[in-house]
């Protein structure tokens, strides 16, 4: 199916739940109470749905966190940023990230590594036209383009035209069936540990919405989405290493913070 039958396809899959006031959510949920659909089928197909709902820049890397290389350096440094990262993907920029030029891939690079071709040559000759999308797309239109055009890395790019971050395949994917550990991802450490006696070590990603649901902890913010961004929004900088907040009867520690970001947050009941 091409991009637009395949979403006339789901209109008309939509309208024919929508008819009899039922939504698609609703018949789903409806045929796993009558053990036609298994719960773990339950949750992937209500994650497709959501996907509607779900921007670019919900699921982005951050352009601070992307890895990304400069169109006036070499191949070399190329190839030992995707040794160092990880990262068989490298969007590579004119001066600053915001003017991404292309993308260059490990695959296209081995060859000329390994045939003693000159490793100070830039970049340029080995890149890929980037395929950019803006911060509001819809990550199902997203996963069309990627499989129509058999691509696999989108560059996010926010209201200005400058770089936000970047989406691919798989953090689309992993929208649907959850986190894919791939062979070269970093365990994360856990975002919220249970220390016991109330208290809980929390890495700065901790997303606010998982401290209301799981523990109980109301922070809202229009501004932030997780804990390291709520308190660097109340410091108004980025808070030291030691310093404490004390929010919803509990002291916030900062464990771990660097020049960026808040590393690692211990909050304990006020009364120890
Ligand atoms: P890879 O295996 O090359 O890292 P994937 O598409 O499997 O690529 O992506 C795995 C995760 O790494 C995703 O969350 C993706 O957004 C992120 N990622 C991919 N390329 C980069 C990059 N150049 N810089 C930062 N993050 C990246």
């Amino acid at each position: 199916m091409d991009e637009g039958s395949d979403s006339r396809f789901w209109l008309k899959i939509f309208n024919i739940f929508k008819k009899n006031g039922h939504d698609l959510e609703e018949h789903i949920l409806d045929a796993k109470d009558d053990g036609e659909i298994r719960g773990e089928d339950v949750s992937m197909l209500l994650n497709i749905l959501s996907l509607r709902d779900t921007t670019a820049e919900d699921i982005m890397v951050p352009r601070t966190d992307m890895a990304a290389a400069q169109e006036s350096g070499t191949i070399r440094e190329v190839a030992d940023l995707i040794v160092e990262t990880g990262h068989s993907r490298i969007p590579i920029y004119r001066e600053t990230r915001d003017q991404i030029v292309g993308i260059v891939h490990a695959k296209d690079l081995l060859p000329p590594m390994l045939s003693g071709a000159d490793q100070n040559q830039p970049p340029t000759a080995f890149m890929r036209e980037p395929y950019f999308v803006p911060e509001t797309a819809e990550i199902s239109g997203v996963l069309n383009t990627f499989r129509s055009e058999k691509m696999h890395l989108a560059i996010v790019v926010d209201e200005y035209g400058g770089t936000a971050g970047l989406v691919t395949l798989e953090d689309i994917i992993e929208e649907i069936v959850g986190e894919i550990e791939d062979e070269h991802d970093e365990t994360r450490p856990e975002d919220v540990q249970d220390l016991g006696n109330g208290r809980l070590r929390l890495s700065g990603q901790t997303e606010l919405e998982d401290l209301a649901e799981g523990h109980d902890i109301i922070l809202d913010s229009e501004q932030v989405d997780t804990i390291g961004g709520y308190l660097t929004e109340l410091a108004g900088r980025i808070p030291l290493k030691g310093e404490e907040f004390t929010l919803v009867d509990r002291r916030f520690i900062i464990e771990e913070a660097d020049a960026k970001h808040v590393l690692t947050v211990l909050v304990e009941p006020l009364t120890t």
